[in-house]
This record gives structure tokens, sequence and C-alpha cells, in this order.
């Protein structure tokens, strides 16, 4: 099964790099698959899942939370500031806090409906102009705020540029992460979720290895 053909790929480059056994977690990025291969990696007993548009993700995880207990939901696409309060609802952890209004709004409906989910802050490490993400230039600025807002962020995502090499960009992720004083690194996808693990990732975010290729039609 491709499930634990992953979960053993990432076990053994854990162990190749000395890592604490477990430490890299795995996100079964679920979005856009058909809902029968979702169940089956569910009835498979894994329950860390990611999503990355908020709409998606409300039509399907409400119902499949009542089937399937102890689901963890993560948001890796970008956020739009008007659905944060949904997103809140919904999702455990998101990864794409990327501006100063959406770390904001974050806070102020947080403290309105009493809990905050787990956060990262997305950097576009390749400061491409169609890719979501703070600016590196722009990461001290706005670790600053999020800690003035008491926001509980646990790291950085990045997703690197198609064309690049991807470990050059986990490496400064990594180097950003640790001058902030952050733990978590999410990073790493099916085609590369290796290098990410060698770098210190401890969040893949792994879907069509999973699940298939995505199809868009
Ligand atoms: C879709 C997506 C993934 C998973 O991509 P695969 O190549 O299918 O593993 C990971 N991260 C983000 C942010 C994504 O949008």
């Amino acid at each position: 099964m491709a499930l634990s053909d992953i979960q053993t790929r990432i076990a053994e480059e854990e162990a190749r790099m000395g890592r604490t056994p477990g430490s890299a977690h795995l996100i079964a990025v679920s979005k856009v698959q058909p809902l029968e291969r979702v169940v089956a990696v569910l009835e498979e007993g894994h329950r860390v899942f990611g999503e990355n548009k908020v709409q998606e993700a409300a039509g399907k995880w409400p119902d499949l939370k009542t089937q399937f207990d102890g689901v963890e939901l993560h948001l890796i696409g970008p956020l739009q500031t008007n659905k944060t309060r949904q997103a809140i609802g919904l999702f455990d952890v998101i990864h794409s806090v990327d501006r100063p209004k959406l770390a904001r709004a974050i806070a102020r409906i947080a403290e309105e409906e009493g809990h905050c989910p787990r956060l990262f802050i997305q950097v576009n490490t390749g400061e491409e102009d169609q890719k979501a993400g703070v600016l590196p230039g722009d990461l001290d600025e706005l670790v600053a705020l999020c800690r003035e807002l008491k926001l509980p962020i646990e790291g950085l995502m990045c997703i690197p540029p198609s064309d690049e090499e991807p470990s050059l960009h986990f490496a400064l992720l990594a180097k950003m992460a640790k001058k902030h004083g952050f733990d978590g690194l999410s990073m790493g996808m099916s085609g590369d979720f290796e290098r990410a693990i060698a770098q210190g990732a401890t969040y893949v975010r792994v879907g069509s290895a999973i699940f298939g290729e995505r199809d868009y039609g």
C-alpha cells in the first residue's frame, strides 16, 4: 500500500540521518482526491491530513470527522482573510500565515472563538511572484508581530520553486527557523520529502505519492 511505503521511507530517512523515530510527521494531502481514496487511508489508521482550500475541506471533513476519531487537519494552502473564522473552526494547524493582516485577523478571531490553531509562517524562499508566503526579507518583522500578538507559531513552511534544487530551499528555511528559535519545519512533498527530512523537516506534506495523481479534469 502506498501509505505504508511512504511511512517506511520516512522511517528509513529518519534513521539514516540519526533522527528520532517519528520526528518527521506525515501529512497526507487529500485535496482533489476522490472520497473513497481518502476513506481508504483513514481505514488504514492514518489521521493527519492536509487540504489547500478552506471550501473544499469544509465540504468533506466535518462528515469524515464524525466517522473517524482523532483526525488532525492541516491547512497548507493560502488563506483569505475573510475565511479566517471558518478556517479556525475547521483546522488544527494552519501552515500559511504570511502577512500582517492575516496574523491580526487570526489573533482577533481566535480570541473571540476561544481557541487558536497551531501556526506556521509560510516563507516564499524562491521570491516567486505567483507564490504565497512572506519574502525572506520581511520575515523578521512578521515574526515580531506574531510574537506581539501572542500567536502560537510553531515553525516555518515553504514550497520551493519547481525548477530549483529543493534542498537549498529546505536548508535556507531551516536556517531561518533556527535564527528565530522555531522547532517546526513544514517542507517536502511527494518528490522531495526525503531531502526535506535530511534538512530537518518536522512535517512533510505528501499527496500524490500516497493517493495517486490528482485528476483536476
Ligand atoms: C498539493 C500540495 C502538496 C502535495 O503535493 P504532492 O506533490 O502531491 O505530494 C504539498 N504541499 C502543498 C502546499 C500542496 O498544495
